[in-house]
């Protein structure tokens, strides 16, 4: 047989050790002939396959099915809980969350670090990691890859950091070989924290599934993650979705990046505290927890400054929507808090300002996914990698 004959049967089984997988993880429990029959394969093939899946703790042999055509009942396949580990973290200005998930998505180990000195973050990272693994008592080749969600401009080809304005410089653009280095032959990729916002609310989301999606992360900056036919949006450049710096008023105040009217500037959390302030209310400096219990209780100034607000957000999700024409907006970051105020804000002025028609069909939502958006997407990042790409949602 040709090297080519090699390669291509190798490429076949692999494909078909993902579908049967992706099957599994849609259909489960599920026994090896109904596996057969959705795969397409032989009852042979797919039960060398899921043997060599059992072999990897990936799937189990589970319970007794009921079938009426044949008095044989049969063995069950489920994934395994605990068998193997999706690594992600989620890390900020501040420090960050390392999730170990399982197939199944349940979380098998969580730690939050504080860090001092971010120019020890990649060895933070790796240590963190061997210490949720030396709890589990697990050996670290149970790991099926590592996911670092970052506030960072990413070059997704190549894989490395470029810059980031919330991360402490010393922080430098080096750390994901430091644990690269720590875990040879495992994959450990980068991915931009509010795609991984976006990609986890098109995976795990409520509602009806959307191909096109824009999850509008609103704190003290605004960011997009932008989902476009059922994949992750990040441009030549990684810069897509960088929209905090979209003009949304030539007039407006200065921004810290030179141009006037930004929509970060205007629509983030200390704009809003700015129009808080102006109206002699400050109850932002204590969270917009306490904004929002003014709202509830009907200030009309706070009122008045939510609704600017909303206008502003309204504004810029407008143009988003004009230029990726998505079925669904969803708001998450602090903003958030204000609750259905500032919702309902935003939808009705969208309604106005909207092209119609169709803006009336376009769901603009709070973020319905329980758990932290950007370690489940890199989880599910990380699936996709080690089983080719997305399967249907987990059954
Ligand atoms: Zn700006």
């Amino acid at each position: 047989m040709s090297d080519r004959s090699v390669v291509h049967l190798q490429n076949v089984k692999e494909s078909n050790r993902n579908a049967v997988f992706h099957l599994i993880r849609a259909h489960r429990p599920v026994s090896r002939s109904e596996l057969a029959k959705r795969a397409r394969l032989s009852p042979t093939t797919v039960s060398s396959l899921v043997a060599e899946l059992i072999a990897e703790r990936l799937v189990r042999e589970t319970g007794v099915g009921v079938t009426s055509t044949s008095g044989r009942k049969p063995i069950l396949l489920d994934l395994q809980p605990g068998g193997r580990y999706l690594a992600a973290f989620d890390v900020d200005g501040h420090g960050f969350v390392s999730h170990l998930y399982d197939p199944l998505f349940d979380v098998r180990s969580e730690e939050t670090v504080a860090v001092a000195d971010f120019s020890a973050l990649g060895r933070l990272l790796a240590d963190t990691l061997a210490r949720q693994f030396a709890a589990l008592d697990a050996a670290p080749d149970r790991l099926l890859g590592v996911c670092i969600g970052l506030p960072a401009l990413l070059d997704l080809e190549h894989q490395t950091v470029l810059s980031s304005t919330v991360l402490p410089p010393e922080a430098g653009v080096d750390f994901p070989d430091t644990l690269r280095s720590a875990y040879p032959g495992i994959p450990v990729l980068i991915e931009n924290e509010s795609t991984l916002n976006a990609y986890a609310e098109l995976v795990f989301g409520a509602g009806r599934p959307a191909r096109d999606l824009v999850f509008l992360d609103v704190g003290t900056g605004i960011g997009a993650g932008i989902i476009t036919g059922g994949r992750r949006f990040t441009g030549s450049f990684g810069k897509a979705g960088e929209v905090g710096h979209m003009t949304v008023d030539l007039h407006g105040p200065e921004c810290a990046c030179g141009n006037r009217g930004c929509f970060e500037g205007m629509g983030g959390v200390p704009a809003l505290q700015r129009r808080l302030a102006e109206r002699g209310r400050v109850s932002a400096r204590n969270g917009l927890d306490a904004v929002r219990a003014d709202l509830d209780a009907g200030d009309p100034l706070v009122r008045e400054a939510v609704a600017e607000t909303a206008e502003i957000l309204a504004a810029g999700i407008n143009n988003l929507v004009n230029l990726v024409d998505p079925q669904v907006v969803v708001i998450g970051g602090e903003m958030a808090r204000l609750g259905g105020p500032l919702l309902e804000g935003v939808r009705a002025r969208l309604r106005r300002i909207g092209l119609k028609p169709g803006i009336d069909r376009l769901e603009v939502r709070f973020s319905s996914v329980p758990g932290n958006l950007v370690t489940l997407g890199g989880a599910q990042v990380v699936l996709d990698r080690a089983f080719g790409g997305p399967g249907a949602p987990l059954g």
